[in-house]
């Protein structure tokens, strides 16, 4: 039975309005060797109760009571859990479109928004690279006939990661179409009995507090790209003291977010910079070995101060909306 209230509970998400056309410029191709080459590594926490990362999968579970219950599997590879590439890259993407008011990626079709100066820039036909204008997002993250300048390695777990199962009532998203992107909240999870139910469904979960690490690489990228990147992955500088980095709000990652799952921190632990170009397999990775001089603090500094990129209002509103509110109970049922 549905509980009933009489008021209905407050939505886990919000909304960042679409508003002007994207910026457009020409993409950096991959033959050059200018600005900011190298790799990341970042530790990812888990801060909201549970991470669901899905493999596609059931398995079967025994629960307190002895029966045997389906569930949907978290992701591993070789047996390992992991955090698959794409759904960091995805996450990180996401809040990157939003805050430099790129293109709506095809990835999100699903709630594609009612702009059309927003929809996904348009194929790089071969030969045809001078004509090509791509949007913030796309220039870092790559579109159909352009690869990225990004990408993430699969996140494997920091010590023991132990899974747990928990249920959680069906999702029905609400379809509704606007001129904004969505984005969940991070609220508390309201906790269910494990007695198999109609309409609910069972989620192999890492609790909050498990740790990931993943290494974020990089190529080409100009300071006003690293900027908006380590602002999509939730860092920020303190609002009254510029020279101090903060945790600007936590990201999202996997599924179950209309529950309030996925709320992740990402730490960062490494930086390697390669200082000049180079072919010889072996010569790149030594020169990557070379820690930045000052180490990770003073370029993330360099990176946020540049905000070329940057939609302020778009990120202001992220900032503030994207708090925890962790004293707020997440809808258990349809809302
Ligand atoms: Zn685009």
């Amino acid at each position: 039975m549905m509980a009933r209230r009489s008021e209905p509970e407050p939505k886990p998400f919000f909304w960042v309005l679409l508003d002007e056309s994207p910026q457009k410029t020409r993409p950096v191709f991959h033959e050059k060797f200018e600005g900011w080459t190298g790799r990341l590594v970042w530790e990812i926490e888990v801060l909201s109760d549970y991470l669901y990362v899905g493999s596609g999968n059931l398995d079967l579970v025994r629960l307190p009571d002895g029966r045997e219950q389906a569930r949907y599997a978290f992701a591993r590879r070789d047996g390992q859990l992991v955090i698959p590439a794409t759904s960091i890259k995805g996450a990180v993407r996401a809040v990157f479109e939003a805050i430099t008011n790129s293109c709506v990626s095809q990835r999100n079709r699903r709630e594609r928004p009612l702009s059309t100066a927003h929809m996904a820039c348009g194929l790089v036909r071969k030969g045809k690279e001078e004509k090509a204008r791509l949007c913030p997002a796309c220039r870092v993250f790559g579109t159909t006939g352009y690869r990225g300048r990004v990408h993430f390695s699969d996140a494997v777990p920091v010590g023991e990661v132990r899974t747990e199962t928990i249920k959680i009532a069906d999702l029905w998203p609400p379809r509704q179409v606007r001129k904004a992107r969505k984005f969940y909240q991070t609220k508390a999870f309201q906790k269910q009995d494990l007695h198999p139910r109609k309409n609910t469904r069972f989620l192999e979960v890492v609790p909050k507090g498990s740790r990931f690490r993943t290494t974020l690489y990089f190529e080409n990228l100009s300071g006003a790209e690293m900027g908006a990147l380590m602002r999509a992955l939730g860092l920020g500088l303190h609002s009254s003291k510029p020279n101090t980095i903060v945790y600007a709000f936590p990201l999202k990652l996997g599924g179950a977010k209309p529950r309030c799952l996925g709320s992740v921190r990402f730490h960062p632990r490494g930086v390697f910079i390669q200082t000049s170009p180079s072919t010889d397999a072996d010569d790149l990775w030594q020169r990557f070995l070379q820690s930045a001089p000052g180490g990770v603090k003073n370029l993330l500094l360099q990176w946020l101060q540049s905000e070329a990129l940057l939609d302020e209002e778009a990120w202001h509103q992220f900032r503030a909306e994207a708090q925890p509110q962790t004293d707020e109970a997440c809808p258990r049922e349809v809302y």
